[in-house]
């Protein structure tokens, strides 16, 4: 007999975690659709060429293999290139510009640790056909938004445009094949530090003076406002830069408009977000109760369709990690912790009340309340209270012959042993009413 073991890197959802994740879908969905995105689901298997050419580095993280007949076939690594395909496929028959959002697993061959996943679920939003900073700034609204609603206590969106590093690399006197070394080693920023990435760089043939230059430059921080106006100081010369600080002032002017402060975003340009599609603004969400990664991660797109259907349609997009937030918010403790999504349990007095029982239970549903009925009638009202209270139902509801008699029935609270009689037709309300409590 084989072992029964899941595959490494991908995990069961067990019914706590999955009634926690659909919270997370069902609360993101609805911030996506108060935007107007529309939903679109792709397969999780494409062609390998689909994928290949498009991810840089990360290309060695694609899950390959071929089918019955043959076929060069990989799992999806993210939504975005399925995306630009669809795109491409279906030209003509989407209106521009489209926003649409995408909920389901993508998979990486990364070295699995706390966070980090093989199979991991995203919630992608990309607003397609739009070069306009209002559509940067959109995104951005709609992630802060749904954190919120999440329950997030805390989080920040870090902003850069990938012209800024190249900015920064070129007026420290590199020229442009040296400039995307200084890209590379500043992805690493955070996990060899500044003094890594200043060995790195020194290494690579770049001057001591220009190193530190450069990570003067990038570790830049401070208010939108201020970190810009340094940046446009110290980047003047540089056409390219310039253009993108203009475009990131642009993005912030929006995001006052659209009701993003800007103690929500800071302008930093040592962001470089390490999938090589990006072309414009890049942006990562981070919260200090979560040091080992981001909670998502976008950014402008403008070239990725053009490699499918030649012609570039400029996309900007994010995708939240829902395995991230979920790791997150068990650990703040934030969102529902239901081990079973009914709110009682419709116990079974004797044989004789099973169908006033059964009836109580059709009512409650009726009123849009989940309950559980006993399935055995013959066991004791004690058994049933413990098989309610082992699968994590709040509330057990009795109702005997003296309360059948009288219109009414027993509410017990499983936690605290304490109950009430109340009138029948109030039994939904008082179930209800103490979910707010
Ligand atoms: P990316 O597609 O790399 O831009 O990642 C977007 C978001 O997906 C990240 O911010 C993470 O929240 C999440 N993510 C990426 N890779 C993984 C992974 N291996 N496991 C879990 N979540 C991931």
């Amino acid at each position: 007999m084989p072992k029964p073991q899941n595959v490494k890197g991908m995990r069961d959802q067990m019914s706590q975690a999955m009634l926690l994740r659909q919270h997370i879908i069902t609360t993101l969905m609805r911030i996506f659709e108060r935007h107007g995105f529309e939903p679109l689901t792709t397969p999780v298997v494409e062609y390998a060429e689909t994928l290949e050419g498009k991810l840089g580095d990360e290309e060695k993280l694609i899950y390959r293999f071929e089918d019955h007949g043959g076929r060069k076939l990989a799992l999806r690594y993210d939504q975005t290139v399925p995306l630009a395909r669809v795109v491409a496929q279906y030209s003509g028959q989407i209106a521009l510009p489209w926003r649409r959002y995408a909920i389901g697993p993508s998979y990486r061959g990364e070295r699995p640790a706390r966070g980090r996943y093989r199979e991991f679920w995203q919630a992608d939003v990309d607003i397609v056909g739009s070069a306009s900073p209002l559509a940067d700034a959109e995104i951005i609204a709609v992630l802060t938004e749904s954190l919120k609603a999440l329950g997030f206590p805390e989080f920040v969106t870090l902003l850069n445009h990938r012209q800024i590093i190249g900015g920064i690399a070129r007026v420290s006197g590199l020229d442009e094949e040296a400039a995307s070394g200084v890209y590379r080693a500043i992805d690493k920023l955070d996990k060899i530090g500044a003094e890594g990435v200043r060995a790195e760089l020194i290494a690579s043939s770049v001057s001591e003076a220009a190193a530190d230059r450069i990570l003067e430059l990038v570790l830049l921080d401070g208010s939108p406002h201020d970190v810009l106006a340094e940046l446009e100081q110290q980047l003047g010369d540089d056409e390219r830069a310039v253009a993108a600080l203009n475009n990131l002032r642009a993005i912030s002017a929006a995001l006052a408009d659209i009701g993003v402060p800007t103690t929500r975003y800071r302008v930093t340009p040592r962001l470089a977000r390490g999938l090589s599609y990006y072309t414009g603004a890049v942006f990562e969400t981070i919260t200090s109760h979560w040091p080992q990664g981001s909670l998502l991660g976008g950014g402008r797109y403008d070239d990725l369709i053009g490699l499918f259907s030649g012609q570039a349609i400029p996309t900007v997009g994010l995708a939240f990690g829902i395995d991230r937030l979920h790791d997150v918010m068990e650990e703040l403790n934030i969102g529902p912790r239901l081990a079973n999504p009914a709110r009682a349990f419709v116990t079974i007095f004797s044989p004789d009340q099973t169908a006033a029982s059964l009836q109580l239970a059709r009512e409650l549903r009726d009123a849009g309340i989940n309950v559980i009925t006993a399935l055995a009638s013959d066991q004791g009202l004690g058994k049933q209270f413990k098989e309610a209270d082992r699968k994590g139902v709040p509330f057990a509801l009795v109702l005997g012959p003296d309360e059948l008699a009288r219109g009414e029935a027993v509410v017990k609270d499983l936690a605290t042993g304490e109950q009430r009689t109340v009138p029948r037709s109030e039994v939904a309300a008082a179930l209800a009413n103490t979910i707010e409590a």
